[in-house]
């Protein structure tokens, strides 16, 4: 990934900035491909996770969906040309006027997380003269094994609408007369590696099928939202999530009807390894019992450290990993908060002010959540040819 090439290009860069390898993302875009079409599997990106440009660019030309949680996302697919037919809309709170955008879009569904959100959405599609299509979002209570804040699929969550909620809705419904109901989607939580958290959906999602189909409600599209995980430990010898595995696992476990198909919603899986975001050595100061490696990005560059203590691995650059010395390290950012720090007691080589620090695996939720906290400027990026 970072060839001598690329590390002088790097030294001539302004730090801090993001880093894509275009090569890997493509790669990881044609995996995902082939592993999902042997199913007839339809693949939908999150952009949320990160709605860079040159990103969503490649990600449309493999002709990959996309999922929205703002109107200003679906904005951005349209934009990107994405067709509005592959759009869909998600998100707990949606605003009339996101609502009014999309259907003016003729986007090919809203998935909805409450009765309440259905009423408005039947509302603002009756004054238009259109027929919204909806997916029920539907809380399946599984447990996806992954940090409380990412979790969405427990009952507790604010996400979706719970089971014991079904009967009322399958009722409201009959009486929405500008709603057409053409799915169930399910979304559990992000950074999901336990591939039986999968299974207990594929379970879950069973079981919902036959309640709806003892209340002669039929189904044409079941979406099983995104989540799969990424190995941030070790990107190097885990670039591509196991996208064979987890599409198998929904193939052999989900009980489909006929005609039935099945959509997936990918953010992070598809483009974290493929981002880095790289900083340069503002001071090495001396503390009491750790030497701190102070940088010049912080969270206000990368946050998810700061909001979910998730770990990003921290190579120096400027430095050959096999040199012999090796120093504990915190690596902290310039932010006025202790909360700014990307790992505590970090192993690496002598580092001195002006390495190039590398944070790996952070092409996913990185650059999308940069914010300007300190008047910070917006944090640049950087293409491999
Ligand atoms: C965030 C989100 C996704 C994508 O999650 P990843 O963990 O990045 O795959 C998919 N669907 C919905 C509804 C989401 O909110």
């Amino acid at each position: 990934m970072f060839t001598p090439n690329v590390i002088s290009k790097f030294t001539t860069t302004p730090t801090p900035f993001y880093y894509y390898d275009l090569d890997v993302l493509k790669k990881t875009l044609q995996k995902v491909k082939d592993e999902s079409a042997k199913y007839n599997f339809i693949v939908h990106y999150a952009l949320k996770a990160n709605a860079n440009n040159e990103v969503l660019n490649m990600i449309r030309e493999f002709g990959i969906g996309a999922d929205c949680v703002s109107g200003n996302e679906v904005k951005k697919a349209v934009e990107c040309k994405f067709d509005s037919k592959h759009i869909v809309f998600a998100g707990v709170g949606k605003s009339d006027i996101e609502i009014n955008y999309a259907l003016d879009q003729n986007i090919f569904c809203f998935n909805c997380e409450s009765k309440e959100e259905l009423e408005i959405i039947n509302e603002l599609a009756t004054a238009k003269g259109k027929t919204a299509h909806v997916a029920l979002r539907i809380n399946p209570n599984v447990n996806a094994n992954t940090h409380k804040y990412i979790t969405t699929g427990l009952e507790e969550n604010k996400f979706g609408i719970n089971l014991w909620e079904l009967e009322d809705v399958v009722k409201l419904l009959k009486g929405l007369s500008n709603i057409k109901l053409i799915g169930l989607h399910f979304h559990i939580g992000s950074q999901i590696t336990d591939m039986s958290s999968f299974k207990s959906l594929c379970m879950k999602v069973n079981e919902i099928q036959n309640w709806f189909d003892s209340h002669k409600v039929q189904i044409e599209n079941i979406n099983v939202g995104g989540g799969l995980g990424v190995d941030y430990h070790d990107p190097d010898n885990n670039m591509i999530p196991d996208f064979e595995t987890y599409f198998k696992l929904f193939n052999d476990f989900l009980e489909l009807r006929p005609k039935q198909k099945v959509h997936f919603e990918l953010g992070r899986a598809l483009v974290a390894q493929c981002g880095t975001l790289v900083s340069k050595v503002l001071y090495i100061k001396k503390g009491v019992n750790t030497n701190f490696a102070i940088l010049d990005a912080g969270m206000t560059e990368l946050m998810r450290p700061a909001l979910y203590q998730a770990y990003h691995k921290i190579e120096n650059l400027s430095k050959s990993s096999n040199s012999t010395s090796h120093f504990k390290y915190d690596v902290v950012g310039p932010i006025c908060e202790s909360s700014d720090c990307f790992g505590k007691a970090v192993e690496l080589p002598e580092t001195l002010r002006g390495d190039l620090v590398a944070l790996r695996t952070a092409g996913a939720y990185g650059e999308v959540m940069a914010n300007g906290y300190n008047l910070r400027d917006k944090v640049k990026a950087l293409y491999s040819e």
